[in-house]
């Protein structure tokens, strides 16, 4: 494939885009076309009222003035002492920025850290903003990232600009952009692996951040990268999922190495990235990304802020005419293949992320380090840095809520293990703590029905103490259907809802059960709903325990 554009191709990107004439003053203060360069999203965005339909306020306001381009607003409003109101919000979080009234009356921010590999001095950068500007602590997220709560509101840039001074720059993390792309934690490090997938998550993040067309997007997006490796990414429940593959000799491609490509994952809508059949070259990765998002830029549902997400756009056109429009942006044909052409991969064990393992390099060990719900206190994270600094070298943050301390000599694991228990702090988890993710809740986050973090952990308590399971079992809980702790991929899962006892209404879940992704890929269903928090211990206790006696030889829960 090609390294650049033709000239004939930008033009066709041009008329791609312009869709129609820009002279009709569609837009709400609209300059005329010739004297407004067109780019992606005005063009969008007038395709979408040339056809009939009525912009979302986001929409509106991304019109009036891009989000991007309203920084000094922020600044202005914390000069002023005050956090934003409505749609101001919306503009904030272009910029990292959350204001999460009511669960707080405070700013989160939701940093950027391509593929979760944090050095010692910028994890320890951070936790110095979290006990300076914010509440003293920072969670890791469900994309192996980092939020800082608690921030108030003359201090929002200023957060936003210390994480700059550490090479961080929160841009996109909330609203309608690509969110921090995510991938194998143990890329490089992996003997597993098919594909170190550092370099490219780097090019993409670049990429990303310096290509202003790609800050149109109707709605948020996600992309991972699986480089075949020992610990599970849940690539597929991205919009975009590039998973390391081999691919055979005799199916009219090159035998070697690529990334197959599926689209449309979104499991809270409970469905999986689906199989296209395209592989990609390895170095055409980034050009792929970028073609797949500028046809979702410019059809995607500006209309309906439920239908915006990338699957409803497979949905409407099916996936044929997706891969046809996306080959005529990249000026080829994408290389496709049958699911036989490709050679049997590993698979990650469950729980990979945790306990201590040996690296590809020989003499080097990753440690997996269990973290409680993702929640450390800048105390802690200062700790963690400094025997990073120490001893291993980096921090890779996993989409399991925990993180791994990579490059520890052999003969200094003991010490790692000790400093982090002083820290509070373990590489060892119960087959039910292992896999326990929950995300923010309603602590933090005004969508959610229930305490997540919280219950998870009263519910591992619970059954820590009653049961020990044969295997890892993930449990997942979520506050609300945007499920950013992907409930549906759970062995058990557990959708936040309010619970009617008497005359209240009590925090609660929808259980779920039988939800798992790669090789156990499947959507979990609903067996009871609207299950008082209270009640959670013993009726999951009672499906384990089941489980425990009915069980066959060597079956799992997720086989049962
Ligand atoms: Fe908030 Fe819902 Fe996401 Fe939980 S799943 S953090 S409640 S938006």
């Amino acid at each position: 494939m090609q390294d650049s554009f033709t000239e004939e191709q930008q033009q066709y990107v041009k008329g791609f885009f312009a869709g129609i004439d820009a002279r009709g003053a569609l837009l709400p203060n609209a300059e005329p076309a010739d004297a407004a360069p067109p780019d992606a999203l005005r063009a969008a965005q007038k395709a979408t009222m040339a056809a009939g339909g009525k912009l979302v306020p986001q929409e509106e306001v991304k019109a009036e003035k891009h989000p991007l381009d309203r920084w000094d607003e922020l600044v202005g409003r914390a000069d002023a002492g005050r956090f934003p109101k409505a749609l101001e919000d919306f503009v904030g979080r272009y910029h990292g920025l959350f204001y999460v009234a009511p669960a707080q009356d405070s700013f989160m921010c939701r940093l950027r850290i391509p593929g979760g590999i944090l050095s010692p001095w910028q994890l320890r950068g951070i936790a110095d903003i979290a006990e300076e500007l914010g509440g003293g602590h920072a969670d890791v997220t469900t994309r192996a990232n980092l939020q800082i709560r608690e921030i108030g509101a003359a201090h929002g840039p200023e957060v936003v600009m210390r994480l700059g001074d550490l090479g961080l720059l929160p841009r996109g993390t909330g609203a309608d952009n690509i969110r921090n792309i995510t991938a194998s934690p143990t890329a490089g490090i992996d003997a597993a692996e098919l594909v170190d997938t550092r370099a490219v998550v780097r090019k993409l993040h670049h990429h990303i951040m310096n290509t202003r067309d790609l800050f149109a997007l109707p709605r948020k997006f996600n992309i991972a990268f699986n480089g075949g490796g020992a610990v599970e990414v849940l690539e597929e429940t991205n919009d975009i999922s590039f998973h390391a593959v081999r691919v055979l000799d005799g199916f009219g491609v090159p035998a070697g190495l690529y990334y197959r490509l599926n689209l449309g994952g979104i499991t809270g809508h409970q469905d999986f990235a689906r199989e296209t059949g395209v592989v990609v070259p390895l170095e055409d990765a980034v050009r792929v990304a970028d073609a797949v998002l500028r046809v979702f830029i410019a059809h995607g549902d500006r209309t309906d802020r439920k239908k915006a997400r990338l699957k409803y756009l497979l949905d409407r056109w099916g996936l044929p005419k997706f891969i046809t429009e996306t080959e005529a942006l990249l000026g080829a044909a994408l290389p496709k293949v049958p699911a036989e052409a490709l050679a049997q991969g590993v698979h990650p064990a469950k729980h990979g992320h945790v306990g201590v393992h040996a690296q590809k390099q020989a003499g080097l060990f990753y440690v997996g380090v269990v973290t409680p719900l993702g929640r450390l206190s800048a105390a802690q994270w200062r700790g963690v840095a400094d025997i990073a600094g120490r001893i291993s070298g980096e921090i890779r943050l996993t989409v399991w809520q925990n993180f791994l301390l990579s490059g520890v000599p052999e003969a200094r694991v003991p010490e790692v293990v000790a400093a982090l228990a002083e820290l509070g702090l373990s590489t060892k988890a119960s087959h039910i703590r292992g896999g326990l993710v929950a995300c923010t809740g309603n602590a933090g986050c005004k969508f959610a029905a229930s305490n997540t973090k919280k219950h998870a952990a009263e519910l591992a308590d619970y059954l820590d103490a009653r049961l020990v399971m044969p295997h890892p079992i993930n449990i997942h809980l979520t506050g609300c259907h945007n499920s950013c702790a992907q409930h549906y991929v759970g062995d058990i899962g557990l959708l936040g809802a309010k619970v009617e006892r008497g005359e209240e209404l009590v925090e609660g879940y929808d259980l779920h059960v039988g939800g798992g992704a790669g090789v156990e890929q499947k959507i979990g269903r609903l067996i009871r709903p609207k299950v008082a928090h209270d009640e959670l211990g013993p009726l999951v206790a009672g499906l384990l325990g089941t489980f425990l006696v009915q069980r066959r030889e060597g079956e799992s829960f997720h086989q049962f």
